[in-house]
């Protein structure tokens, strides 16, 4: 039977404490044992199945990892508090002083800085390049490297990684694959295609509802177990610990991420080709025009669509900010970074958040100054939405492509 992402989460069956129909949720910081041995016994990872402190798990977050695990077809999966907690996390306990990384120049802002000006301080080291080039990345590998990092769909180019072929290069180096996956929850399932660990910012499609931030691990028993270790293992001791009202909430919302992907999906790809068609410069995965439609379509679960994001180039800075505002204005959404809500956000990701990319690159690779980056919502009627957007577009004169 073929994977399906969506039916993994569905055939999962919770029986609460009491009967519940959601599994009850644990509000406790702090586990009684029995016996004094048993205490000991969990502190040494000798027994199975016992809580012992939050930190390290409490029954709602498991719940939560448990589902999302399903999601990715992986073994096990740990919740956290941020998904910068959770990759963070990750690259910490895969890397010690003196190791390399490769990762894809195109990343999420955060992780940018992260590998860029944090990890430096530990001697590790990160060399930044074009992932949809596999002769590069080949070439980026050094003995001293341990892991391949990069996201799904990038942000803000929607680039389309190819995550079998990076598999294969990186089983070939033993090397880890380490994909974020956040802007293609159901669409595309990373570590069916051969990726070792998935992470996810829970913040965005997966809870969907802009109330909270978190994140998630996705990967093999030994690799979570061994993020929990209370002697060494960096989630446990970084402690970046999502609470169980939240995880329980995340859950409940994460039933229903199926539903609202294919919304988005539709409606994104209704405005791509609509914009598309208009002439103004469109990038969408599910557009033709996208360097990497192909690829996408060998790589994706179908029934999600293309996901929900898109960008649009307003021919400068100025155009997109006055734009944004006007859209905001006529409550075609939100002026805001984050994405995955019902609401249609927007903001102008500009050049700033990458400076590794040299000018001249950046203007060829479509990342311009007047790039406006949208996660279209949820609207129940998107031709409505097409036309606010578009009086919108003609009354400040953006410039289609033939003029741009
Ligand atoms: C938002 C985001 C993150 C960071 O997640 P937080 O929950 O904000 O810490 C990481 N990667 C991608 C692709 C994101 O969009």
């Amino acid at each position: 039977m073929e994977f399906n992402p969506a039916d993994n989460i569905q055939d999962l069956q919770y029986f609460g404490e009491f009967g519940g129909v959601n599994p009850s949720i644990s509000d406790s910081s702090t586990y009684t044992f029995l016996a004094a041995k048993s205490m000991i016994d969990t502190f040494e990872g000798n027994l199975e199945g016992c809580y012992l402190y939050s930190r390290h798990s409490s029954p709602s977050n498991l719940y939560l990892g448990q589902a999302l695990a399903a999601m990715e077809g992986t073994e096990a999966a740990n919740v956290s508090a941020s998904g910068m907690g959770s990759i963070s996390s990750v690259l910490l306990q895969l890397c010690a002083q003196g190791d390399h990384i490769v990762s894809s120049r195109t990343i999420y802002g955060g992780t940018y800085a992260f590998l860029k000006n944090f990890t430096p301080k530990f001697g590790i080291d990160t060399s930044f390049i074009d992932i949809t080039d596999l002769n590069k990345v080949r070439t980026a590998i050094k003995p001293s490297t341990k892991i391949l990092y990069c996201e799904s769909v990038s942000n803000p180019l929607l680039e389309v990684a190819d995550i079998k072929a990076l598999s294969e290069i990186a089983k070939e180096h033993h090397l880890k694959l380490v994909v974020d996956n956040t802007f293609s929850p159901l669409q595309i399932s990373p570590a069916v295609l051969g990726a070792d660990i998935v992470i996810h910012s829970l913040t965005k499609f997966i809870n969907g509802t802009s109330d909270t931030v978190g994140g998630a691990i996705c990967g093999s028993n030994e690799f979570i177990e061994s993020l929990r270790n209370v002697n060494n293992g960096a989630s446990m001791l970084l402690g970046p610990v999502m609470d169980s009202l939240r995880s329980a909430s995340v859950l409940k919302n994460l039933r229903t991420l199926h539903i609202r992907m294919k919304k988005h999906s539709e409606n994104a790809m209704y405005l791509a080709k609509r914009f598309e068609k208009d002439g103004y410069k469109v990038m969408y995965p599910g557009l033709e025009s996208h360097p990497q439609h192909g690829l996408y379509t060998s790589l994706y679960n179908q029934e999600y669509g293309f996901g929900g994001l898109l960008t649009l180039d307003a021919g400068s800075l100025e155009k997109a900010d006055e734009l944004m505002e006007l859209m905001q204005k006529r409550n075609l959404g939100y002026l805001a970074v984050s994405l995955g809500f019902y609401k249609t956000l927007f903001n102008a990701p500009g050049t700033a958040t990458s400076s590794e990319i040299p000018l001249e690159e950046q203007k060829e690779m479509g990342l311009t100054d007047g790039l406006i980056r949208f996660s279209i919502g949820l609207d129940n009627h998107i031709e409505r939405t097409y036309k606010e957007m578009k009086h919108c577009m003609e009354s400040l004169n953006i410039l289609t492509l033939s003029r741009l």
